[in-house]
């Protein structure tokens, strides 16, 4: 563990904060603060990705070395590293809300590994910054938990991500008020050490403008031109516009995925979008149990849903929007930054019929694809219909012949499902007229890379956060281990891969989860 190499550009390159350690305050012309993370009193590892340790040139010997533990939890420091905190503001819900920044997550540094890959490692819960504002600076247990399995969830899905090394116990409790109704209580602390080429955000970029700072704002494009986007020539006079582009390109093609997979991040504030285009900050996100474009497990964000599934690209769009008004400081010439706009809406297009034509195996891409898709996702929205099973059920129906059979496990109503009948086999019909010249194995095997199995279900990962908050963690790597493989059948996992049972359907943490983590 000793062996990783640290070079830490962001502290290097970037003005900080003259003034060291915590004490909440408002950072100015400085865009980290030196903090070191608050030890903790009996940090223990519960879960390490075993992917994300050998990219970093780790194995699992390092991983039960004690000092891992240590280092992991915030209890200890490597050589090399320099702990600090990044200051960003964001727009929440629509409103821009200031000064944000780094309030629970605490850089270690930037390690480059063998193949010359640099990696940021971040705790998140390792206590507080000068941007907690009124909060601790720590993390529940079953919060970090699902941080960790869905990064890494997510990336063998096959959707970029930031990716999670380690989940560690604290050996503290935590206080939290889990449905903000006055019912504080105690619950397990823990720190996750997440990892990502970059945990850049749009609100790094739009808090210097909103004070009038453009020299850190230039400060901070540079800088994540040059270190991020090595491929742009950074001196180029188009350097800014080619760098928004393809923010803007990354940030379709990452939602597509979600899309794609049934994935509702359920917190789309611009502080929680990545420049390099990864989902980031797992909070109280969700997966698509019924095919409903209108759901979010957000409570806090129950009564607008302005974060919910159907409306993800039009967020990221306003989102981009925000982005790149505060680029707008830097050059008074808007058109290159709506020309980035643009390249959103063309690349989300793509992806839309990227998805039709990969999740309904149709082989290569045709005029009416998109709209054949959109058909079948209205029919599914009244029918009460799981998304993940019905699309890998759809592989076994023959669309010539159709036996609804495959599709029998996916309805959750069987009075609508007997209702959706009729409309069902009329769009096999159009379905079969589509597919009628593309080979049947072809179809198959399109389908089968682009239509999970497995997906981390809310309710299978809080039966592994109540099993974990009981005392055995063993249930987040088996978890993780079936979510290695998601697009291939796992046999004598089949446990995984079933509808959401009724007992979960308005449970907290299985449909409901609040910000309060
Ligand atoms: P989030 O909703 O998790 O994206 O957090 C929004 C802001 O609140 C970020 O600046 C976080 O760092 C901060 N924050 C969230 N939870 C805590 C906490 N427990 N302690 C300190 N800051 C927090
Ligand atoms: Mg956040």
């Amino acid at each position: 563990m000793s062996d990783l190499k640290f070079d830490n550009r962001f502290l290097r390159d970037l003005p900080g904060d003259p003034r060291e350690g915590g004490g909440v305050r408002q950072v100015h012309g400085a865009a980290w603060s030196r903090v070191d993370p608050a030890p903790v009193r009996a940090p223990r590892v519960l879960a390490v990705s075993r992917e994300m340790l050998s990219t970093l040139g780790l194995d699992e010997r390092d991983a039960a070395d004690p000092a891992f533990a240590e280092v992991f939890g915030g209890n200890a420091l490597l050589p090399g590293m320099q702990p600090y905190a990044s200051n960003y503001g964001g727009h929440q819900f629509g409103h821009w809300a200031g000064q944000l920044g780094d309030g629970r997550a605490i850089t270690l540094g930037e390690t480059v590994n063998a193949a010359g890959e640099r990696w940021e490692l971040q705790l998140k819960g390792a206590g507080p910054t000068p941007y907690s504002r009124t909060a601790d600076g720590r993390a529940v247990l079953r919060s970090s938990i699902r941080e960790f399995l869905c990064s890494e969830a997510m990336h063998h899905l096959g959707v970029p991500t930031t990716r999670a090394l380690s989940l560690v116990a604290t050996g503290e409790d935590v206080v939290r008020d889990m449905f903000y109704d006055g019912h504080a209580a105690p619950e397990p602390g823990a720190v996750v050490c997440r990892v990502a080429p970059s945990f850049m955000r749009f609100g790094h970029f739009e808090l210097p403008p909103s004070r009038g700072d453009a020299p850190l704002l230039r400060a901070l494009v540079d800088f994540c031109i040059r270190r991020d986007f090595p491929h742009i020539d950074a001196d180029s006079p188009n350097a800014v516009s080619n760098w928004f582009g393809e923010i803007c390109e990354r940030t379709a093609v990452m939602v597509g995925h979600w899309m794609r997979v049934g994935f509702v991040h359920g917190v789309m504030n611009t502080d929680n979008m990545s420049v390099l285009g990864l989902t980031i900050d797992y909070g109280p996100y969700g997966w698509i149990d019924d095919y409903d474009p209108d759901w979010t497990p957000n409570t806090t964000d129950a009564q607008r849903r302005r974060y919910r599934f159907g409306q993800q690209p039009a967020v990221a769009y306003w989102n981009l929007g925000r982005l790149a008004s505060a680029l707008a400081a830097l050059d008074p010439d808007v058109a290159p930054l709506q020309a980035g706009l643009a390249r959103f809406v063309e690349a989300y297009e793509q992806a839309e019929r990227d998805n039709a034509v990969r999740k309904l195996g149709l082989g290569r891409f045709r005029e009416g694809d998109v709209e054949l898709m959109e058909a079948l996702l209205a029919w599914m929205r009244g029918a009460e219909v799981d998304m993940t099973l019905f699309f890998r059920g759809l592989i076994d129906v023959d669309p010539a012949a159709p036996d609804l059979a495959p599709l029998h496990d996916a309805f959750y109503d069987e009075a609508k499902r007997e209702a959706g009948e009729p409309a069902l086999r009329e769009w096999l019909g159009r379905y079969a007229a589509r597919v009628a010249d593309v080979d049947p194995a072809r179809r198959r095997g399109q389908m089968r890379e682009a239509n999970p199995r497995y997906v981390l279900r809310n309710y299978l990962a809080q039966q592994v956060i109540d099993r974990a908050t009981a005392g055995d963690a063993s249930g987040i790597e088996e978890l993780l281990d079936v979510m290695r493989r998601p697009y291939d059948d796992q046999p004598g996992r089949e446990a995984y891969a079933q509808r959401r049972p009724d007992w979960a359907r308005h449970m907290a943490g299985c449909s409901m989860l609040s910000c309060s983590s």
